[in-house]
């Protein structure tokens, strides 16, 4: 099937584990009896958000990340339909060095042929469906593409995400989200 549709997909919890090693990293670093915060929790205290800036700042903390199965499930998918799979990544504002790791890591775990953009916005950037776990960077996106849409790989900030133009996928419906992703060949 020959088509120039473009997916677009995320790195950090779509293609990356990034939460489960962030996890697993500030494990590392909590002392006893200390309250425990979720990742994505804003009203967590400053020390809390200054370990993460930490972790992030390592020298290949974001080169080796894990794949996430789930991801890869998705492209697979999308690439067996005939859509040309592009990287849609954020370039994290205070850790310049993460813009480069993004992209040997995409080199090192899909190939070097893949295009990559890394972008501060990416409600800009052209293509058919955006696969992205964050509900604020799908809507954002949707907004912009009038006839895209979104997949979102099942993570808990996610969770009851529900747009008329959007899918989940939990690791057990890819037979539906093959259906809405050639709906948009169609
Ligand atoms: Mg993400």
């Amino acid at each position: 099937m020959k088509t120039h549709r473009i997916a677009l997909f995320d790195m950090d919890g779509t293609l990356a584990d990034y939460d489960g090693r962030m996890r697993r990293d500030l494990k590392r670093l909590q002392g006893l009896n200390e309250t425990e915060y979720a990742l994505h929790d804003n009203k967590a205290p400053k020390y809390f958000g200054a370990r993460l800036d930490l972790i992030k700042a390592q020298t290949g903390w974001w080169l080796n990340l894990p794949k996430l199965k789930i991801g890869f499930d998705l492209m697979r998918a999308a690439q067996e339909l005939g859509f040309h799979v592009q990287i849609l990544t954020m370039g994290p504002h205070d850790t310049p060095s993460a813009w480069s790791e993004k992209v040997q890591w995409c080199h090192k775990n899909i190939g070097r042929s893949v295009k990559i953009t890394v972008t501060e916005d990416k409600s800009l950037v052209y293509g058919s469906i955006l696969v992205d776990d964050s509900p604020k960077f799908i809507s954002a996106w949707l907004t912009h593409h009038a006839d895209g849409l979104g997949v979102l790989p099942a993570q808990p900030a996610n969770d009851g995400f529900q747009h008329p133009r959007a899918i989940r996928y939990d690791g057990s419906n890819l037979e539906a989200v093959r259906k809405r992703m050639k709906s948009v060949l169609d």
